[in-house]
């Protein structure tokens, strides 16, 4: 095909490749997923439904790129993407991997949507996008950490989410108050504040909702602690 002399406007795109030989990790984060979850009503500080909409979407992800993906995890808004460190999806270019992987789980997202919220419309208005970033991590131990870091974020996050919650639903605090009683606390003794005000063994809690979701590249889905696993999950890669 002959080229028109707009053609050399093409000479102004740079392509980011990512380094070969390095793990890349896909993030996707839902934006402001806090006014999200206020506008569908969310059951707080976990909406089950929520949670396994995002593990589902999550799963056609990992099943549609299946050999480049090493795992999936993910907690709340967010979900992690692992890919092999020699995968050459997409020729390893920056901006293909982390928008094509947004929009496949942001186009799975509204496509399941009614499945998961039955009797709930999504509003033109309050539609659901999320962001996504690609991170290289030059080895082995650095992407371990990497998963560690999500996971023991899931875990800080959802005691003190569960202990905040409970402390206003069940013992009808305020939430500056109940904002006030966790200030300064350290996990035990949010643990404590919640068995002892709550009546809650957050050890009884689901879990799902205390170590997140983990996604295999054979899409089995699990909710393990997954920093006692890494060896096994990353077992040749
Ligand atoms: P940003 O656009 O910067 O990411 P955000 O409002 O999405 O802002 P996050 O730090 O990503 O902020 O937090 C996501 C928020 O979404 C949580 O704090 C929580 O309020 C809400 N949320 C996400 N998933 C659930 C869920 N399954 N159940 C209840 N609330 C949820
Ligand atoms: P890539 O993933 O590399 O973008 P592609 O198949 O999407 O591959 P493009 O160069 O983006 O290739 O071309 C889009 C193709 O989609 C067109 O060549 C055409 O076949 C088809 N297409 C897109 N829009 C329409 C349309 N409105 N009507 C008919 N065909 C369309
Ligand atoms: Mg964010
Ligand atoms: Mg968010
Ligand atoms: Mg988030
Ligand atoms: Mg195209």
């Amino acid at each position: 095909m002959a080229k028109s002399r707009f053609e050399y406007v093409r000479d102004f795109e740079i392509q980011d490749v990512l380094l070969p030989q390095c793990y890349i990790v896909v993030r996707i984060d839902g934006k402001k997923f806090h006014e999200f979850s206020k506008y569908y009503q969310f059951a707080k500080p976990n909406d089950e439904r929520a949670l396994k909409l995002m593990n589902a979407c999550a799963k056609n992800v990992v099943r549609k790129y299946r050999t480049d993906i090493v795992l999936a995890y993910g907690e709340s808004d967010e979900y992690s993407f692992v890919l092999r460190k020699d995968t050459s999806l997409f020729n390893r270019r920056k901006d293909k991997i982390a928008t094509l992987f947004v929009s496949l789980f942001t186009s799975n997202y509204v496509l399941l949507w009614a499945k998961f919220f039955p009797g709930v419309e999504l509003h033109a208005k309050h539609l659901p996008f999320f962001d996504s970033r690609c991170v290289l991590y030059p080895n082995l131990q650095t992407v371990k950490d990497y998963v560690s870091w999500r996971y023991v974020d899931t875990h800080i996050n959802n005691l003190y989410n569960t202990a905040f919650w409970m402390l206003i639903q069940v013992c009808n605090m305020t939430p500056r108050e109940s904002e006030q009683k966790l200030s300064g606390t350290v996990s035990s003794e949010k643990q404590e504040i919640l068995f002892k005000e709550c009546g809650i063994n957050y050890n009884n809690e689901p879990e799902m909702y205390k170590k997140g979701t983990l996604i295999t590249n054979k899409g089995e889905m699990k909710h393990i602690d997954v920093i006692k696993h890494l060896e096994e999950l990353f077992h040749g890669n």
